[in-house]
């Protein structure tokens, strides 16, 4: 079993991983503080498939679990949504130290975190997570959240889980595009933080593609190791944080202008990877060789690196809109290698406008 132990000021709290895991979640609430009575929050597509392997562990651990299914995809991610969840946990009695357990992606994540961040003022939390994506990126980090009609991820808190387990084997049934996507951010990590993990990543990624637990496993530690580094030395977003999102200047952008439907997250994450690898290589930050690695790498995952036929004007418009942007500045996450990045707002138009048409050329077909 790996283990990874996130160490924050206040509240530090471990992630275990290991193949099999999920059918021993009781065992490990086991020895913690809580009330018997545990609410499961799931979707429609997860519950059949491991809701009833999860509570049973709870059953047999000695818990009263409750599995309350809500639809998949973002827009159960909304205060209606977490309305249902508050519904139940009031009607069950739910009390400060019963459990909320999100089983799921990062849909069910950041829903279930923010249930149990706000209700009764805090419950304990413990996140089951069942896609790549919520294994190597939302199960560290605290930060919860719903959407808002005029925006996404606007209401929300930080609120650390108590306890995280990760079983690769969920990841058997996750859709290719959905693994896929989770392997855009652990691209990302070999990026921002380590040359070696990102030669591991080169070396296995047919393994990895292929869902090889024991690579899965060095995968996701390693991922939750780096986001746990630097979270610990940033709780709540400042400076340092800003590493973790390369690539999302431009991956925002093709989001927002593909209306959040035609790239998904890592896909989107993708293209602005390998927009943010030629821009520090024009800016002259990193060599042409670190760029094109990580293009190499990129496409190795079977991702996108362009969005052919986007507006380049249009991406502008985002880029200028994100939330990363201090003072009307955009905050740049540029290479200077693999594995090392900076950040910096001194960035010419001009050399982002190339770089965003590289992007965007018909002819990029991929
Ligand atoms: P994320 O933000 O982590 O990509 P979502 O919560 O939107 O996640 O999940 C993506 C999709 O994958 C959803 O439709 C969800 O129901 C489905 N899903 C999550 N985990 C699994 C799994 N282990 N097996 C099959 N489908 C899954
Ligand atoms: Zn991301």
């Amino acid at each position: 079993m790996a283990e990874v132990r996130v160490n924050l000021a206040n509240h530090s709290y471990t992630i275990h991983i290991m193949a099999g895991i999920i059918s021993q979640v009781g065992q490990l609430m086991k020895d913690m503080p809580l009330s018997r009575k545990a609410l499961i929050v799931t979707d429609e597509n997860v519950a059949p498939l491991y809701s009833g392997v999860l509570a049973d562990s709870l059953a047999a651990a000695g818990f009263l679990p409750f599995v309350l299914v809500v639809p998949p995809g973002e827009s159960s991610k909304s205060l209606a949504t977490a309305d249902k969840v508050f519904t139940q946990a009031i009607s069950m009695g739910l009390d400060r130290k019963s459990p909320i357990i999100a089983l799921g992606g990062g849909v069910i994540g950041d829903l279930s975190g923010f249930v149990a961040a706000t209700y009764l003022r805090g419950v304990p939390f413990i996140q089951v997570p069942t896609t790549l994506l919520a294994q190597v990126d939302s199960s560290v980090g605290g930060k919860t959240a719903v959407n808002h009609p005029l925006g996404k991820n606007l209401i929300g808190a930080f609120y650390q889980p108590q306890l995280v387990v990760i079983d690769p084997l969920v990841l058997d049934t996750l859709p290719e595009r959905e693994l896929k996507a989770g392997l855009a951010e652990v691209v990302k990590y070999g990026v921002i933080a380590d040359y070696d993990f990102f030669d591991y990543l080169i070396r296995h990624q047919e393994d990895i593609l292929a869902r090889r637990p024991d690579e899965l496993i060095e995968v996701i530690s390693r991922c939750c190791q780096i986001k746990a580094a630097v979270v610990a030395q940033d709780e709540r977003e400042t400076s340092l944080r800003m590493i973790l999102n390369f690539g999302h200047t431009i991956g925002h952008a093709v989001e927002g202008v593909g209306g959040y439907s035609e790239y998904n997250h890592g896909e989107a994450v993708a293209i602005g990877m390998h927009g943010a690898a030629l821009l520090s290589s024009s800016l002259h930050l990193c060599s042409t060789a670190a760029s094109a690695a990580v293009k190499q790498l990129i496409t190795g995952m079977g991702l996108p690196l362009t969005a052919p036929g986007y507006g380049t004007d249009e991406l502008l418009g985002y880029l200028a809109r994100d939330k990363k942007v201090v003072d009307s500045k955009v905050n740049w996450v540029l290479m200077q290698d693999v594995g090392r990045v900076t950040i910096t707002q001194d960035v010419s138009e001009e050399h982002v406008r190339a770089v965003l048409s590289q992007l965007t050329e018909n002819s990029n077909k991929h």
